[in-house]
């Protein structure tokens, strides 16, 4: 008797269970979609009837884009009912939380529209041709059931469906599933007439999604992709998702893109994908985005793992995200054929300009550049260039010289390859993150003690890279160009229809030194009326120490500037391999471009 009371307990266990277990489902209308009012629904049931109250709360940011967007400005119609369609009282409780007094109610509906026309900063947006949704900014979740599995069910306008890493519930069409808001918050949503490409890599599908008008060839773009998914399988390892889609917004006011777990966005100018080889165009993209299908996605900073909704989330190794990622792509287009090696090689010595010319780079650290990324990346500050690092191309650079230096270190036993994948492995995404001291940790097992000053002098502090012995690791010589400083003024103008504005002045160069200011609208020089091309074209012919006068107008007023032109201290440079390479000079090389000696 004992023994079949157990077994009858056991077996209504699970049913009990589930009965007490809440649970979560939205749905995402869009019955006028040339309102740009996305229709939300977030239904609970099961509630346990202790809990008095419900909070909700829509993020402030979303994935990829380290800015506070306070995506509740654009929430109107907040209601919530019970489960007889009684309304609830609702109080607002700060910016971006609602509360919902539930009385006790095992079920609760929460109702509202999202105001979504902002496509180009894909985040969301609605019209009479698609919608696109990113998580964060429509779909509100509860603190307390974050981590609930969920369903999401699509209404899409009429003739419309949808394209999506969210995994499909069986049988049911636009309804899906994910194992928690998070997961919603990652999978964005095109909502529109898509065209949908199938096709397989080393057997995991994927989807490549193309709306908006374009003329390009779409093998020709499954073509790329394949490729990429293909050269990142082979750098990693394998594939970390059962399934991969590439959503491609063709428009006219293009954003840039976005990674996501299992999906990218890409917002590509029309006109763009009419050139004769869209490919060309869209390869580094392509590359860059998918790349952080593992840095930053697979693996990411303590900062944001887990994610922070409400506020910013800081970290110090942004650096990495971004501008390793950016390093590494361009690395394996390089390996891979895309651009040749010697291409390659020619081209860093843009780089060591770039770092050079930039004040801003003795000024901020690559670590507090990363920090400041919320309040100085992802908005013009005229002052960045004097003042700040630049998180994508700095952060590339350091990361190359990061690779060559556990390359030269450690005799190229060890690289950045290896310190990457040592993260991927030590850091999976939702074990806590990494931090600044577990990267450097890791270069010094890869490289060696003398690691710990590449990262005081070049990741925590300004020390200028050393271009020159690093790259000679890899056989590499750095020489500058003789009489390539230029004569300069030290500004950046652009024409602004019949206006020639400044938008940048160089710290330290002539007209910074003479008092022209970011704004300024340029009038002559000498005497004559000058656009940005007469200056670009111009002051360089100049001779250096000779006097110009500068006639701008400031808020309305002529100013006259008497400007005593100087040379640029920053000569080019150009980057050749030496002549007779040491045997561990040419190891380095060959594994670092995967590329014969000879060939270059
Ligand atoms: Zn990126």
């Amino acid at each position: 008797m004992k023994r079949l009371c157990t077994l009858l307990f056991l077996a209504s266990f699970p049913a009990f269970l589930a009965a007490q277990t809440p649970t979560v489902e939205y749905k995402l209308s869009m019955s006028r979609p040339w309102t740009h009012l996305f229709e939300v629904e977030v239904m609970f049931d099961r509630l346990p009837s202790a809990e008095k109250s419900l909070d909700l709360v829509l993020p402030v940011w979303r994935t990829g884009r380290y800015t506070v967007f306070d995506f509740a400005g654009g929430v109107v119609r907040f209601s919530a009912a019970d489960g007889r369609g009684n309304l609830l009282p609702v109080t607002k409780m700060d910016k971006t939380s609602w509360r919902i007094a539930t009385g006790g109610s095992a079920s609760v509906t929460a109702r509202y529209e999202v105001y979504a026309d902002e496509f180009n900063l894909r985040t969301r947006g609605l019209n009479d041709e698609h919608g696109f949704v990113d998580g964060t900014a429509v779909f509100m979740y509860s603190p307390a059931y974050r981590q609930r599995p969920l369903t999401l069910t699509v209404v899409p306008y009429e003739g419309w469906h949808v394209t999506t890493g969210l995994d499909s519930v069986a049988g049911k069409r636009f309804v899906f599933t994910a194992p928690g808001y998070d997961h919603l918050a990652d999978c964005p949503l095109e909502i529109g007439t898509q065209r949908d490409h199938s096709f397989l890599v080393a057997g995991t599908p994927h989807v490549l999604s193309i709306s908006g008008p374009t003329n390009c060839i779409p093998d020709s773009l499954v073509a790329l992709a394949s490729r990429i998914v293909r050269m990142n399988a082979d750098y990693w390892g394998s594939l970390p998702y059962k399934r991969y889609v590439f959503i491609l917004h063709a428009m006219a006011d293009p954003g840039g893109a976005t990674e996501h777990v299992n999906s990218t966005v890409l917002d590509i100018s029309s006109s763009r994908l009419r050139t004769p080889d869209p490919c060309q165009n869209l390869i580094g993209m392509f590359s860059h985005e998918f790349f952080h299908t593992w840095n930053v996605k697979q693996f990411r900073p303590k900062g944001m793992d887990p994610y922070d909704w409400t506020k910013e989330n800081y970290y110090r190794e942004l650096w990495l995200v971004e501008g390793g990622t950016s390093y590494l792509h361009g690395l394996l287009l390089a390996r891979n054929g895309y651009t040749s090696p010697k291409g390659y090689i020619d081209g860093i010595h843009w780089q060591i300009e770039g770092d050079r010319q930039r004040p801003g780079n003795k000024e901020e650290s690559i670590a507090e550049c990363s920090f400041d990324a919320w309040v100085k990346y992802s908005r013009y500050l005229p002052q960045s260039y004097n003042f700040g690092a630049e998180l994508y191309g700095r952060g590339a650079q350091v990361s190359m010289l990061l690779d060559l230096t556990i390359r030269g270190e450690s005799e190229n036993k060890a690289s950045l390859d290896d310190l990457m994948r040592a993260l991927s492995k030590r850091f999976p995404a939702g074990s806590g993150g990494y931090t600044l001291d577990d990267v450097e940790k890791i270069a010094v097992e890869l490289g060696g003690d003398r690691l710990h000053a590449f990262f005081s002098r070049h990741v925590h502090g300004t020390v200028p890279l050393d271009w020159e012995t690093v790259l000679a690791y890899a056989g590499l010589t750095v020489s500058p160009v003789e009489g390539s400083e230029r004569t300069w003024l030290g500004v950046t103008t652009a024409d602004q229809g019949e206006k020639t504005i400044v938008r940048q002045v160089v710290a330290g160069s002539p007209a910074y030194d003479a008092g022209v200011n970011n704004g300024d609208e340029i009038l002559a020089l000498n005497g004559y009326r000058v656009r940005t091309a007469d200056l670009v074209s111009r002051v360089p012919e100049m001779k250096p120490g000779e006097k110009v006068t500068l006639s701008l107008f400031r808020d309305d007023e002529l100013r006259t500037f008497e400007i005593s032109l100087r040379k640029q201290e920053v000569p080019s440079y150009k980057v050749t391999k030496v002549e007779k390479p040491t045997a561990l000079q040419k190891k380095i090389m060959e594994s670092w471009l995967k590329v014969d000696w000879q060939q270059l």
